[in-house]
């Protein structure tokens, strides 16, 4: 039996991020001690991913890295690469066990029965406090033509709202301003509308969506906006802006419902920040479509946009699709997206300058406080006092970085 610290580190999708924070808080509440991945610890957690290949190498190579640091050490991998491929994870030299998605909620079992204990000194972690992801749902049935998600996260399942409501009061108390609601899709909850409505009746400072989908872009849940407390930022996968492409990615709507939709959205909640997805190199994407893809990006006016090159997953129907993209057209397709990224997240930024927005200041970083606006601008600012976990007012002045200046106005 030994005390033991715990290193987690997540790869992939902000549904990843809420389950190892969630992970991480059941860890600090059963008193171990949470260490950064760069650090020696007694166990480390890998949350994977699948969803390229290269998040696999990945996976792998900080699996093999985990156990170099320490030859000693309880190596544990879990999440959708470890629910998908589990023989080839197992088989890594130096991993100890992989823990398919039910076994999960029971990791601080597993870990203790493994003989390591809680350290006798329990130093509750603050690293995640500012904001917290929430899981709210999971799974996927709409099997789109390249995605691994409907195999390795099975059907929709909704986290019943009581359960919701009971980890947001604890979070609040512990001092988290921002919630976020995570999922596959958290629109696919079952009862999203009243869930929201219910988070917004306690005391919560801030309330985040993560992923949506244009069906839930609904008269009802724009309504909901009109609590200040949720945050103006949206994001919409549009994954491309080519409807031949879309069609066999098998996503179920056109350019054309994504613009009505994304209209709708702007026009009920002004200065809303829409982000996107966006695959390049598309089995069989030609120039004219990427071409397509790349002016539908520019005209949505997209504050940001994810950038995937296309990666076939086994047993996707997309795998088995003809005229793959070569990896330089991939490459270059990819860099030409990243590039209009830039762009359009400046051009955003920019209507903003000479106006005053609530920030959430979150950490501290050289000579500047970071933060966020609710819409997803990133703040820097000069304050001589610690403002970090506070929301307060500031005048954006100037373009910094990926981010804008902001002056500070007021104390909250
Ligand atoms: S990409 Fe398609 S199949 Fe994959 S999780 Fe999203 S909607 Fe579901």
């Amino acid at each position: 039996m030994k005390t033991a610290s715990i290193a987690i580190q997540t790869l992939g999708c902000k549904l990843n991020q809420a389950e190892s924070e969630s992970l991480a808080r059941q860890f600090t509440q059963a008193g171990y001690v949470i260490v950064s991945p760069n650090q020696n610890a007694d166990v480390y957690i890998l949350n994977t991913c699948t969803v390229t290949h290269i998040a696999d190498r990945k996976a792998r190579h900080f699996l093999r890295l985990a156990h170099r640091r320490n030859p000693d050490a309880l190596v544990i991998a879990i999440g959708c690469y470890a629910q998908n491929d589990a023989e080839t994870i197992g088989d890594i030299d130096g991993v100890s066990m992989v823990i398919n998605n039910h076994q999960e909620q029971n990791l601080v079992d597993v870990v203790a029965q493994a003989g390591y204990l809680p350290c006798d000194n329990n130093l509750a972690s603050g690293r995640f406090r500012t904001r917290a992801m929430l899981k709210i749902q999971s799974g996927c049935t709409q099997n789109c033509t390249y995605c691994i998600v409907p195999q390795v996260r099975g059907s929709e399942q909704s986290v019943p709202a009581s359960q919701v409501l009971s980890e947001i009061k604890k979070l609040i108390n512990s001092g988290f301003r921002e919630i976020v609601l995570t999922g596959t899709h958290v629109g696919a909850h079952e009862n999203i509308v009243e869930l929201i409505d219910k988070i917004v009746k306690t005391n919560i400072s801030r309330l985040r969506l993560s992923s949506l989908k244009i069906n839930d872009i609904t008269p009802s849940l724009l309504e909901l906006w009109r609590d200040e407390r949720i945050c103006r930022h949206i994001h919409l996968p549009l994954q491309s802006g080519s409807n031949t492409v879309l069609k066999r990615m098998g996503r179920g709507y056109t350019t054309a419902d994504f613009e009505d939709a994304v209209t709708i959205a702007r026009k009920a909640i002004p200065s809303l920040s829409v982000t996107t997805d966006i695959i390049v190199g598309f089995p069989g994407e030609t120039d004219a479509e990427f071409r397509q893809s790349y002016d539908f990006c520019q005209r949505m006016e997209f504050a940001d946009i994810h950038v995937f090159p296309y990666s076939p997953r086994p047993y996707t129907v997309a795998a088995q699709m003809p005229d793959k993209t070569s990896p330089q057209v991939k490459k270059k397709r990819s860099n030409q997206m990243l590039e209009l990224a830039k762009e359009l997240s400046y051009n955003f930024r920019n209507k903003f300058i000479g106006q005053t927005m609530l920030v959430l200041w979150e950490s501290v970083n050289g000579t500047y406080t970071e933060g966020f606006t609710d819409n997803y601008i990133k703040i820097y600012t000069k304050s001589l006092t610690n403002i970090t976990n506070q929301i307060q007012e500031a005048k954006l002045t100037k373009h910094y970085k990926n981010g804008l200046i902001g002056e500070l106005v007021n104390s909250e």
